[in-house]
């Protein structure tokens, strides 16, 4: 798709930090493989995702959510250019605060690294049975693993927060979660079920 291209060579030329290819084509792999009907995102930037997924099958409804303006009209006028306005909800607002009411199949975190276990603690209430949650950019350049790769004190400072994520997971009671090595590291995070 030509439109796709030109989305991804604006995202580089303006340092827009879309998904990468392996990433994208796991996430997506995942949702026709588990018949995902509905997908939350979180962090639309110029939509580069949305339309990945949204334009996977007929039958799929991408609501996604982005609190940069320049980025979520960017991204409007995307959805527009692909014809996929009436698959894809975008939404303008702050997701830390933001409440939806309705239940997805998959939630794709994408947003600030900062923030993952607000947003997982926020919108886990927002999972249909069999739901699950991604989380991108686990392994953050590496660094997650090996934090002397960087001297800077505010990439550091984002490290330990993703660091602090990732043992969040770990060692949640209620939901299990597996980590591929894919792209910058992906996790899928699923409900434990509940032993009688
Ligand atoms: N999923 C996109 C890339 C998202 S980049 C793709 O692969 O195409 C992350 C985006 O999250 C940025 O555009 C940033 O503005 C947005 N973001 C950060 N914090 C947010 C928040 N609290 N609420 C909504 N969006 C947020
Ligand atoms: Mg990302």
């Amino acid at each position: 798709m030509d439109e796709l291209l030109k989305i991804k060579a604006f995202a580089n030329r303006e340092a827009i930090p879309i998904m990468q290819d392996e990433g994208c084509d796991f996430i997506c792999d995942y949702i026709l493989k588990n018949d995902v009907k509905t997908v939350l995102e979180i962090g639309t930037a110029i939509g580069y995702s949305s339309i990945r997924f949204a334009n996977l099958k007929h039958d799929i409804h991408v609501t996604t959510i982005e609190l940069d303006i320049e980025r979520y009209t960017k991204a409007n006028q995307n959805f527009k250019l692909c014809k996929l306005e009436d698959k894809i909800t975008s939404i303008h607002d702050d997701a830390l605060t933001h409440d939806f009411s309705e239940q997805f199949d998959l939630i794709f975190i994408d947003a600030a690294k900062a923030q993952y276990i607000k947003f997982f603690e926020k919108y886990k209430n927002n999972l249909t049975k069999n739901g699950v949650i991604i989380s991108d950019n686990l392994s953050f350049h590496g660094m997650v693993d090996d934090l002397t790769l960087t001297h800077n004190y505010s990439t550091k400072k984002l490290v330990k927060k993703i660091q602090k994520y990732d043992e969040f997971l770990k060692t949640n009671e209620e939901f299990e979660t597996e980590f591929f090595e894919i792209g910058d590291r992906i996790s899928i995070s699923r409900k434990k079920s509940v032993e009688n």
